[in-house]
Parts: C-alpha cells; sequence; structure tokens
C-alpha cells in the first residue's frame, strides 16, 4: 500500500501512497466529511454536533504509525523502507464555509496552541524527526476539501527543504557567527520595502529572494527555534499578525486567496539547533486575479525559480491593503 523508495539521484525520500487514489474529491456540503454531524445524518470525521478545533489521524495517510512492510524488495541502489510517520488533520472550525483569514484573533491563537501540542507531542515518538505543520488552501493547488483545514506530517527524516536551510544557517553562524534568519529580518527591517506588516513578536516580509509574486515569510523577532519556544504573548502576537496577513491576502483581489502555508522550525531528532530561527512561509500560486504562476521546466527540472514580479512592488501592493489587527482590547492577555 505505502513505503519510502531512495531517489539515488537526489538524496532524497519519495513516499508511495497509491491508497490515497480513492479519497474524496470536492463533494457536495452536504456530504463534507469534516463537518460536525448532523443529527439523523451520515456520520463524518468527527461523530459530535458540534467541536472548536479538531485534531485526527488522516484516514488516506501516506506516512503510519504503524506502516506495512514495503510491498516491494530494496536493492543496493534503490533502498526501500516502510512509510512510518504520523498524518493528521486538523480542523480550524466547525463552520464549513469560514477559512482561517475569516476565523478571529482569539480561534487563531487557539490552533496555535494546538499547533504547539501537537508539535511537542508529535516530536516525542522516537521515529519522528521532524513535524511538518502546513495548509494548503484552494482548488487552485489541489485541495479535495473545502472545509477549513490543515495537515502535520511527522517524518522519520529530516526533509530536504529543511536539511538545506538547516545546511545554509549553519554555515553562516561559522561564518560570522550569527543567525541567518536574525540577519535577513534585520536586512528586510533597515531596507524596510518589503515589510508588509509587523508587531512586537513577529514580521511579516516578501522576502528579497521570493520565488513566487505574493510569498511572504512570517519570521519571530526572537531568535527561537520552534513553537515550544514562546511564551503567551508571542502566541497571541503570531495570530493577530498571521490574520491581518491573511485578510490582506483576500482583499488583494477581492477573493478567498489560495496559498501553501508551512512552518519551518528545528526538526525533533534530539540534536541542538539554536542556529537555526522559527518562520512560517506562505507561497500563493495566483500571479494576479486569474493568473497562475505554474512550476514549469525551469523551476522544475532545474530548481531555478523565475519570478517576473518585484518583492519590493508587490510588498507594496499587499501593504496597502493591511489593515493592522492586534490581539483585542479586553480579552486576555
Ligand atoms: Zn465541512
Ligand atoms: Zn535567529
Ligand atoms: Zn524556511
Amino acid at each position: 500500500m505505502s513505503e519510502l523508495r531512495w531517489n539515488p539521484l537526489l538524496g532524497e525520500w519519495v513516499a508511495t501512497a497509491t491508497h490515497r487514489q480513492d479519497r474524496t474529491f470536492l463533494p457536495p456540503a452536504d456530504y463534507c466529511p469534516l463537518c460536525p454531524t448532523k443529527l439523523g445524518g451520515f456520520p463524518t470525521e468527527v461523530p459530535e454536533s458540534t467541536y472548536d478545533i479538531v485534531v485526527f489521524e488522516n484516514r488516506f495517510p501516506s506516512l503510519q504509525p504503524d506502516p506495512p512492510f514495503p510491498a516491494v524488495a530494496g536493492t543496493e541502489l534503490y533502498p526501500v523502507r516502510p512509510a512510518q510517520g504520523v498524518c493528521e488533520v486538523v480542523l480550524y472550525s466547525p463552520n464549513h464555509t469560514s477559512t482561517l483569514a475569516r476565523e478571529p484573533v482569539t480561534q487563531i491563537y487557539k490552533l496555535i496552541q494546538v499547533w504547539t501540542d501537537r508539535f511537542r507531542e508529535l516530536s516525542a515518538h522516537e521515529f519522528v524527526k521532524y513535524v511538518f505543520i502546513f495548509e494548503n488552501k484552494g482548488e487552485a493547488i489541489g485541495v479535495t476539501l473545502h472545509h477549513p483545514h490543515g495537515q502535520i506530517y511527522a517524518y522519520p527524516f529530516i526533509p530536504p527543504r529543511i536539511e538545506t536551510e538547516l545546511k545554509e544557517s549553519f554555515a553562516h553562524k561559522e561564518k560570522t557567527g550569527r543567525c541567518l534568519l536574525c540577519d535577513i529580518l534585520e536586512e528586510e527591517k533597515r531596507d524596510g520595502r518589503r515589510i508588509v506588516a509587523a508587531n512586537d513578536s513577529f514580521a511579516a516580509y516578501i522576502p528579497f529572494f521570493a520565488r513566487w509574486p505574493y510569498e511572504v515569510h512570517i519570521s519571530s523577532q526572537r531568535h527561537l527555534q520552534a513553537l515550544t519556544d514562546f511564551n503567551r504573548k508571542e502566541q497571541q502576537d503570531l495570530a493577530a499578525l498571521m490574520k491581518t496577513l491573511l485578510v490582506a491576502y483576500d482583499k488583494l483581489f477581492d477573493i478567498s486567496f489560495p496559498y501553501m502555508m508551512v512552518i519551518h522550525q528545528r526538526p525533533s531528532d534530539g540534536t541542538d539547533y539554536d542556529y537555526y530561527h522559527f518562520h512560517i512561509e506562505f507561497y500563493p500560486p495566483l500571479r494576479t486575479k486569474t493568473k497562475l504562476k505554474y512550476l514549469a521546466g525551469s523551476e522544475t527540472g532545474a530548481g531555478m525559480f523565475i519570478n517576473d514580479t518585484l518583492a519590493e512592488e508587490k510588498a507594496a501592493e499587499l501593504r496597502s491593503h493591511v489593515v493592522q489587527i492586534n490581539w483585542p482590547e479586553g480579552e486576555k492577555r
């Protein structure tokens, strides 16, 4: 059913997960498997009449805690291993038509607490080396269920993208004695043209080197490595800044803006990564209201992205839609 196959050409694992072909594809709203179960209605993934935020294991996982033995035998050139890991689904709200952008800051704060909790719990598994929290939003990037939700993959290895960031962060530290992400944040603040929004604890910017027109990174102002390192005020400030960005995204083309959102934090393999720095990256696939950016030959075949926009201009455009949202007054800090 599923296994990890080694790609010796790139030095990375590929997961096969053929059972995922059977998963539910854009069901009508009445048959959403992520809605609460209605009285007398068909049973959904959540057998409750309502909920706040729910986390459960994906029914069509690419990684499982007790995976089947690989269906093929590995060779010296082509090792295989069981697809061990955890795939979880995180429901943001019981409201089928909501999105993270439409949820109140207090609900996003609650979600951050849930993420923190899942990060801590999944990291504790011996076989888990990296906890990856992400959201795919919108049909433009292949979402099969509209209900507002994100996912968590707990990998049995450090994924290649993270390996690269760790390697570059380590090399920068060796060379300068400083943190790479702290330096990036400092440079973005000094320049200022690419900053989209900021508060006491986090800053959002389109990085100098953005691959996507509206790619935004949110970095913590403090040099910290993971969700579990933040205090309550920082969690609340992160919720407020995420809401600020997501609302501006929706205003940009007056549509519910599609994106991939990924959280980059330290691995969970027990090693010290004090040279790394927590950040969230958003990759929206749109270039204009109706045009998508495709990952074509250069991007896919050579790994070189061609961004036909300037980060400085796109940041100014996005910033013009920003209304700074803060932690609601009167809400407990
Ligand atoms: Zn639903
Ligand atoms: Zn740092
Ligand atoms: Zn990153």
